[in-house]
Parts: structure tokens; C-alpha cells; sequence
């Protein structure tokens, strides 16, 4: 059955404070899909905040309930500035898992994607469209990994109050223009906007940190104009991402898989790793195991990787992120991506 776009999107200008008491996987029951609400604040315009773009990454949706128990006044919430919150894949969340099998990622087919045609990607465009209407002081999606990483901010500007709003969340910034059409990169034309990974799900700290930080730019009077001194960030461009071509099999045991990772494969994100690290183990036949792409979508992989004695190893110095032990993600999504450090484009302190 389709779904017009007015009934795949809800719309309220208040919100039940028993939804707070809900757990991602109860949202879906009460909303019935994506809702958007608008809470007034004491300032204009407002945080948009985007959560459960991926269903199983709650911590977004148990960042943003903790601020809203923090504001809760006499007679509802008393917020410093009005507050626009998308809660996206309920129906995904209710599964605890990143989309349903027959749903485009949500965080995929935002204004800007590869892909169209969709009842996600014009629910999406109906969000830009009202908050592109509504103006935003800036946008946060917030996103949880599956493997070892720092929390870090992803921008996909180099604008000095993006990189300031990703400043406020750690020294850890990442700077990636693919994949196309994620959240924060259309949200970007409406304001300063960021993509903050919590880490993984189910991690108090991780709920703590981003509620610690949307309380903050619900504070915020104003987001600065000026360049963000380059000793306060380390900033890093995501310039491929590697995926495992699907004819290909792979595991983190010691069995036959033509591909063999090792099990702690993930503590090598955001290291810098030197020519003729060890990536996988992998049989004698396989000439080139990885699919990588740059950000012009162009297989590059031999740039970055070789084959040497049933030994997959790196051939130039680079740093892996988001590096995952979950076979489910890896298929979904990707392996990693590679980054490198990117600080130009900030000011140098001297
Ligand atoms: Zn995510």
C-alpha cells in the first residue's frame, strides 16, 4: 500500500509528556510513523534535531527526552529556544534495526540523494520544505556506530559555524561529502548543521554526551562567524569509503571465508595507520578483496590496498573510521571509510 506524503508525515506544536517515559521501540505504537513536532522556546529561530534516522541507534531519542525532563516547568516545557524534533524510523525502531527490508535508509534520501523516488525521500523534502519555511537556528542529527570510535561531529561544509557547532560536541570533526543525501548535509542550506556519532548504542555516556550538548545549543545565543582556532579541533575528510563487493565472503573467525578479519579489527579506527598494515587475512586468488570508492564514486581501491603473500595490507598511510565487527552492517552499509587530516581550513593559531 503507498502512502500520500501528508500521511507518512505527522505534524504537532506540543508533545504528550508521557512520551518521554517511552523507549525508542514504543514510539512507533503511539505515533505511527515519522513525526515532527515544534516546541516554543524563549528564542527563535529553532534547533531542528533530527533522531532514529536509523531505527536501532537510539541514543538520540534518549538524549533529547533527558533535555526535555530537564525543561519541564509548572506548565510544561520551558525551553531557552524553540525546538523543531524529527523522530524518523519508528517503524525501524520498533524492530530495533537500522531500516526495514523494503525501506530505503533514512539517512539516504534527504534532499541531495543519488536515489529518488521514494515515499521516504518526499517525506523528507516535506520536512526540509516546513523547516525551510520555519528558518532554524542550526540542525543536529544524532547517529550511534557499531564499532570502537571516538564520539565525533561530522560536517559536510567547511563553514566556520558548522565547524564550530562540531567543535562543541569534541576535538574529533569529520568532514565527508559521500555519502549523498544524508540529513545534515541538506540541512546545511537551512543553517550550521552537524551529524553527531554517540558511539555505540546502549552506552549511558553516550545519551549523556549528546544531551549535554543539545542542552548547550539550546543555550546558545548565537553560533560564531569566526574560524575555529585549529589547536581546538582535529579536524579529518573522509576521502573513500570501502565496501566488500557481495560475491565475496568474509568472517572474524579462522574458517575458509575468502575474507578473514581479525576480531578486533575495530580498534584501529581513527589510527593513523602505516604502509603495510594488516587489514585481513584472505586467499591467494583474491587480487583486490575491497570495493573503494572516492568521493567522484571512482574505484580507487588499489591506490589504498594490496594483496601481499594471503596478506591484505595498506599501501599509503591512512585512517579508518567506523570500522564495524558486525557482518549486518557491513552488508547494509560499508566497511569503513578512510580519512585524512584536514586542518587548512581552520585558523592557525601560530
Ligand atoms: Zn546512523
Amino acid at each position: 500500500m503507498e502512502f500520500a506524503v501528508s500521511e507518512l508525515l505527522r505534524e504537532f506544536e506540543e508533545m504528550p509528556l508521557s512520551l518521554l517515559d517511552m523507549e525508542a521501540d514504543a514510539l512507533h505504537d503511539v505515533l505511527g510513523g515519522p513525526t515532527l513536532f515544534h516546541l516554543q522556546g524563549r528564542r527563535e529561530p529553532a534547533l531542528f534535531v533530527s533522531v532514529l534516522m536509523h531505527g536501532n541507534e537510539t541514543s538520540g531519542w534518549d538524549a533529547i527526552r533527558q533535555v526535555l525532563r530537564g525543561c519541564l516547568g509548572a506548565d510544561g516545557f520551558d525551553l531557552p529556544r524553540s525546538l523543531s524534533l524529527f523522530i524518523g524510523n519508528t517503524a525501524a525502531a520498533q524492530l530495533g534495526v537500522r531500516h526495514l527490508p523494503e525501506q530505503p535508509d533514512y539517512n539516504r534520501v534527504w534532499p541531495g540523494s543519488e536515489s529518488h523516488g521514494t515515499p521516504e525521500h518526499d517525506l523528507m523534502r516535506q520536512v526540509m520544505d516546513i523547516m525551510t519555511d520555519r528558518e532554524i537556528f542550526a540542525a543536529v542529527d544524532v547517529h550511534n556506530n557499531t564499532g570502537i570510535n571516538p564520539h565525533y561531529a561530522c560536517v559536510n561544509v567547511l563553514e566556520h559555524q558548522s565547524l564550530h557547532l562540531a567543535a562543541l560536541f569534541g576535538r574529533t570533526v569529520v568532514y565527508f561529502v559521500r555519502p549523498r543525501g544524508v540529513a545534515s548535509m541538506a540541512m546545511a542550506a537551512l543553517g550550521p548543521s552537524v551529524t553527531l556519532e554517540c558511539g555505540k548504542v546502549g552506552q549511558a555516556h553516550g545519551a549523556e554526551h549528546a544531551a549535554d550538548y543539545l542542552q548547550a545549543c539550546l543555550k546558545l545565543s548565537e553560533i560564531p562567524r569566526h574560524a575555529v582556532p585549529s589547536h581546538d579541533i582535529d579536524l579529518y575528510h573522509t576521502v573513500a569509503v570501502v565496501r566488500i563487493p557481495p560475491q565475496h565472503g568474509f568472517s572474524f573467525d579462522d574458517d575458509d571465508s575468502a575474507i578473514r578479519f581479525s576480531r578486533n579489527l575495530d580498534a584501529m579506527n581513527f589510527r593513523e595507520l602505516p604502509v603495510g598494515s594488516q587489514i585481513a587475512e584472505c586467499g591467494a586468488r583474491l587480487e583486490q578483496p575491497l570495493d573503494v570508492r572516492d568521493e567522484q564514486d571512482q574505484p580507487v581501491a588499489e591506490r589504498y590496498f594490496m594483496v601481499e603473500r594471503g596478506r591484505l595490507v595498506t599501501r599509503v598511510p591512512v585512517m579508518p573510521s567506523m570500522l564495524t565487527c558486525d557482518p549486518e552492517v557491513i552488508r547494509q552499509d560499508c566497511l569503513c571509510y578512510l580519512m585524512e587530516r584536514y586542518n587548512d581550513h581552520l585558523a592557525d593559531a601560530g
